[in-house]
């Protein structure tokens, strides 16, 4: 079975050029992290490298090291500002699995695995999203 080569028109690579925005919540050289435009929970971020691969099995060490370190900056920024003590870390391989986007991410979803909401399904409103992203934006740089 192979990957799906990477195509550079995706969602979150225009992210990463610039072309189109985002909620962002953390930057660095290696990892951009943002608030999901469809939460399955409040609060739920995604992390992406600044890497083009698709899936796991592409990402290079230094970017999967880089973002799991991203997850936990943001991690610790959604336990405070949730005040939540689950957090959901997700992340789909290929389109079977339910992957939709096509550049490598990693989800973080602060809710309880039974409350868990549908993914992708509903836009959330994006007063909200401003609020959330800024209030984690702020918990990380406090930390
Ligand atoms: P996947 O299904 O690939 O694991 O997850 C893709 C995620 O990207 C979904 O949770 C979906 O809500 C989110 N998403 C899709 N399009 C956009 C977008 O334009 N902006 C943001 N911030 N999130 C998006």
């Amino acid at each position: 079975m192979t990957v799906k080569a990477y195509q550079e028109d995706n969602i979150f690579a225009k992210m990463l050029l610039g072309e189109i925005p985002c909620h962002k919540v953390y930057e660095d050289d290696k990892t951009l992290a943002f608030m999901d435009i469809m939460p399955q929970a409040k609060g739920h971020v995604l992390i992406i490298p600044k890497q083009k691969a698709v899936e796991l099995s592409q990402l290079e060490p230094e970017y999967a090291s880089a973002v799991l370190m991203t997850a936990k900056k943001v991690m610790q920024a959604q336990r405070k500002v949730f005040d939540r003590e689950g957090i959901i870390q997700m992340q789909l391989n290929g389109a079977e699995a339910g992957q939709t986007v096509f550049h490598y991410h990693v989800h973080l979803i602060p809710t309880n695995i039974h409350e868990l909401g549908k993914h992708a399904a509903k836009q959330a409103d994006m007063a909200e999203l401003v609020q959330q992203a800024k209030q984690l934006a702020e918990a990380i740089e406090q930390a």
